[in-house]
């Protein structure tokens, strides 16, 4: 294990306004935690950032000593990459601050905010931006990743609400990203994940949404499987771009609503947001009452805060996580065969598999306008494994990856960046899809020694500087 010379500890410590964390620390093991427990890395230290100075100054540190650097937001990725084995992590915890200028419907979000923290102080003024479903999730892996939630058929993935980027780079510098200011790098920021520096603040553009939403639960008995998921595809085929409308099948939980009978079957869950008047909602989701005979439903209008936080009981850190992903133009009967074998045979009673309905506003902007890819995909499935005994280990995951590969021929191709595990290095390249080489260019320009690494990770382009002209689409 890599161990900081007290000489070094102290110079990252000079001047810092934040604090440091070394491994003799009390609270060396809890800094070094992620959401899921099956990361377990020893940092050579951990730099808790106040500001921005702090950010260059640790970001100099580890490039002039030779440091590996990763940089922690909110924790989330399955993947771990918040940590690493020997590194310098730079932890942005500190750095939650969400400013919002409710007239311009703008919002400026330090790089350690989490969704929570964004949604509140947006919905103080009626405000929202599109964001993912467990309010824990750090706003910036989630954004530099692409980004999708409830608003995004309506709004659009979150990079494409982003407006500009604060970001230090590896030369220590720190940099303006946006339309007019260091455009290349902008457009790798919005869906290239961490590779380009670390983003200190981004600015958002908001929308009105809430404060109360119509959103809730419909919840189908697992025999109806198969008639329902096909009226869902022919529902959302129809949906306007305002309803959201996910599945997710898994086990129930002991929701209130259900009857006690239902809790620990396997069940259908169709899980819903209408961004307009909650009244204006109601008719358009009563067919999805009558795709069959629902075990139970709990659906009404609701604080948009509230429906943000719905899933984090069934989130929550310290479980032992495993994902598989896939993207889907369409969703064929095949797979759904596939999806009520593997849902028959769940390894733990935390396991699940959802289908993330995007589409809408996510699809009209070309690949190439953003990092972001996938503006084919209008589900996003998540196999999620999940269970507390790695003893379970070798059965959760098999059963992931057997079904990833069931799944697989129905798939587009596509993968979102944030879902990749850990072991999925051979699928950098489709997370990234036909926007690879430009961002391998601009690795080479902002990050060409790949000090930030710690990612899914995009090699420097080798080779003289080619121009962006020679790997655009014309
Ligand atoms: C329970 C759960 C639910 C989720 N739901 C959704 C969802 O609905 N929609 C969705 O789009 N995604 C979702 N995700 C995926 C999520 O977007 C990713 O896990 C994302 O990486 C989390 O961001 P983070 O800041 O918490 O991650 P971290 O683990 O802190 O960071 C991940 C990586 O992001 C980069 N990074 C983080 N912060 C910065 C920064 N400030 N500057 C530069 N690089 C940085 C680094 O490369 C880091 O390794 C979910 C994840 C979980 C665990």
């Amino acid at each position: 294990m890599h161990i900081l010379q007290d000489a070094q500890a102290q110079a990252l410590r000079q001047g810092l306004q934040g604090n440091v964390i070394l491994p003799a620390d009390d609270d060396y093991d809890s800094a070094r935690q992620v959401w899921n427990a099956m990361v377990d890395k020893y940092p050579a230290a951990i730099v808790r950032c106040a500001g921005t100075p702090d950010v260059v100054q640790a970001v100099n540190f580890a490039r002039q000593q030779g440091i590996r650097l990763a940089v922690r937001g909110g924790g989330h990725n399955i993947a771990g990459s918040a940590v690493c084995d020997d590194a310098l992590v730079i932890d942005l915890s500190r750095m939650k601050a969400v400013q919002v200028d409710a007239g311009a419907r703008r919002a400026r979000v330090e790089g350690g905010a989490t969704l929570a923290d964004f949604d509140a102080a947006a919905q103080a003024h009626g405000l929202a931006t599109p964001l993912g479903i467990n309010s824990t999730t750090g706003v910036a892996g989630l954004t530099l990743g692409g980004g999708f939630g409830w608003l995004s058929r309506q709004y659009g993935m979150t990079v494409d609400n982003l407006d500009a980027a604060e970001v230090v780079t590896a030369d220590g510098q720190v940099l303006q990203a946006s339309a007019s200011q260091n455009p290349e790098l902008f457009w790798a920021l919005r869906g290239g994940g961490g590779n380009f520096g670390v983003v200190t603040h981004f600015d958002f553009r908001l929308h009105p949404v809430g404060p109360e939403v119509l959103a809730g639960l419909i919840v189908y008995p697992f025999d109806q499987a198969k008639a329902v998921l096909q009226q869902y595809r022919d529902f959302m085929d129809r949906a306007p771009d305002a309803l959201s409308v996910w599945t997710v099948l898994r086990q129930a939980p002991p929701l209130p609503f259900l009857p006690p009978e239902v809790h620990g079957r396997e069940v259908v869950v169709l899980a819903l947001l209408y961004t307009g008047e909650p009244e204006q909602g109601r008719a358009l989701v009563e067919p999805l009452h009558g795709f069959g005979t629902p075990a139970g439903t709990h659906v009404g209008a609701m604080p948009y805060v509230a429906w943000q936080k719905a899933f984090d009981p069934l989130l929550t850190p310290g479980a032992r996580n495993y994902w598989k992903s896939h993207n889907f133009s369409r969703l064929d009967d095949g797979l759904f065969d596939a999806v009520i074998a593997y849902v028959g045979k769940l390894p733990s009673p935390q396991c699940e598999i959802f289908f993330g309905a995007i589409g809408g506003a996510t699809l009209r902007p070309a690949p190439g306008a953003t990092a972001y890819a996938h503006r084919d995909a209008r589900f996003v499935m998540n196999v999620h494994g999940r269970w507390d005994d790695p003893a379970d280990d070798a059965r959760g995951i098999g059963w992931a990856r057997d079904y990833f590969k069931a799944s697989a021929p129905f798939a587009s191709g596509g993968v979102y960046v944030n879902f990749l595990t850990a072991d999925e290095g051979e699928r950098v390249q489709a997370a990234y899809g036909p926007n690879y080489a430009r961002l391998a260019q601009a690795k080479r320009q902002y990050d060409p020694d790949n000090l930030f690494s710690s990612n899914q990770n995009i090699a420097p382009a080798a080779g003289e500087a080619m121009s962006f002209r020679d790997v655009l689409p014309l």
